[in-house]
């Protein structure tokens, strides 16, 4: 049921009640199997748009709908600070430029995605720049990675390629929006290779996903090794432009998030090793007990009844973070990222 098709006295008491309540509440009530739950998930629909708006989407309904029709996924930090309004008004925009929208999706969809785009009524859209993925390159130690150009994004090896755009309305409002491809058929391969484990989450069409909601709790996030052991290249060009590395990582410290990058992943509760979804060491996957799916799209809702929607299982992605356990004694696992149609996020595989 639409918001809107209730009378104005109805949605006066849902917004009463829903109001009192911070994000995680909301999220909390929209998952309710009750009648509430039909009035939190129009409230986080309607939040989504107005989030998008406020970030200089024009169109911000059009734009939502479009996410649908392509399978697309809002990743970056639009999604906790839509989750966490509190902790994104501390934010300075030195620290981050908060109306940015990161949009994720699958292989072979750049050129559609970014047409649909230019055709949002409201706003001028300009390509600012767009790139492939450069050709992989070879390190000393014979690792592989992606090279050092555009550094900043290209340390996420499971990115095929991405456009920036810039949306200016008749008014003069800006708004920016990077693009990024997929190696994989699924937005998600990006996603799950976000080197901080609270990234890895996005806003869908349909609702909210949380590939490791455990983990996240308490403003709480874990560093991937490919941070502790950067590519010998990018830590060079690091070094380069005076900047380092620990420096990514301080950044999302100012903005309040607990950054846990010790080797060993710690704090989490006593499991079984190798199996569990709270694991370091278990190759997890899209649609494990572990993956929070909140859904908000009445759609949504109904689907989630007989399964994972369809796109976290076409195709199925799979991640393991890797790195050390703290209940695992010396055992190791690498981090590795792929999908159930062979697709990894290996430069040298071809991909
Ligand atoms: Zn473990």
């Amino acid at each position: 049921m639409e918001l809107s098709l209730l009378t104005k006295y109805e949605r006066q008491d849902a917004r009463a009640v829903l109001q009192r309540l911070d994000r995680r509440g909301i999220l909390g009530v929209a998952n309710l199997e009750a009648t509430l739950s039909h009035f939190a998930r129009a409230m986080l629909r309607e939040d989504v748009v107005v989030n998008l708006s406020e970030a200089g989407i024009p169109s911000p309904n059009g734009f939502y709908e479009m996410l649908g029709q392509h399978d697309a996924v809002i990743s970056g930090s639009f999604v906790p600070s839509f989750l966490d309004p509190e902790l994104a008004r501390s934010w300075t925009t030195e620290e981050v430029s908060v109306g940015d929208v990161d949009v994720y999706i699958g292989k072979g969809k750049l050129d559609i995605v970014l047409n649909a785009l230019a055709d949002l009524p409201g706003a001028d859209m300009e390509i600012l720049e767009r790139h492939a993925a450069p050709p992989p390159t070879v390190n000393e130690d014979g690792t592989v990675s992606n090279g050092g150009r555009d550094l900043v994004f290209y340390t996420n090896t499971a990115i095929h390629a991405m456009a920036s755009v810039r949306f200016m309305d008749e008014n003069g409002k800006v708004g920016y929006m990077d693009v990024v491809e997929s190696k994989s058929a699924s937005a998600f391969l990006p996603i799950v290779r976000f080197n901080l484990t609270h990234l890895r989450a996005g806003l869908t069409f349909d609702g909210y996903v949380n590939m490791h909601p455990t983990w996240s709790e308490g403003r709480r996030t874990f560093a991937s090794e490919h941070v502790q052991t950067p590519p010998t290249d990018a830590l060079n060009d690091l070094m380069a432009q005076g900047l380092r590395y620990t420096g990514w990582l301080d950044k999302y410290r100012r903005r309040g998030y607990d950054v846990r990058d010790e080797g060993v992943v710690k704090g989490i509760k006593q499991h079984e090793c190798f199996s569990s979804v709270d694991c370091p060491l278990t190759t997890r996957n899209t649609c494990d007990e572990g993956v929070q799916y909140i859904a908000y799209s009445e759609r949504g809702a109904i689907e989630a009844c007989s399964g994972p929607p369809r796109w976290l299982r076409d195709p199925v992605v799979y991640w393991r973070h890797g790195g050390r356990c703290e209940w695992g004694g010396e055992a190791s696992a690498t981090a590795k990222v792929y999908d159930s149609e062979g697709v990894s996020d290996d430069p040298s595989d071809g991909n």
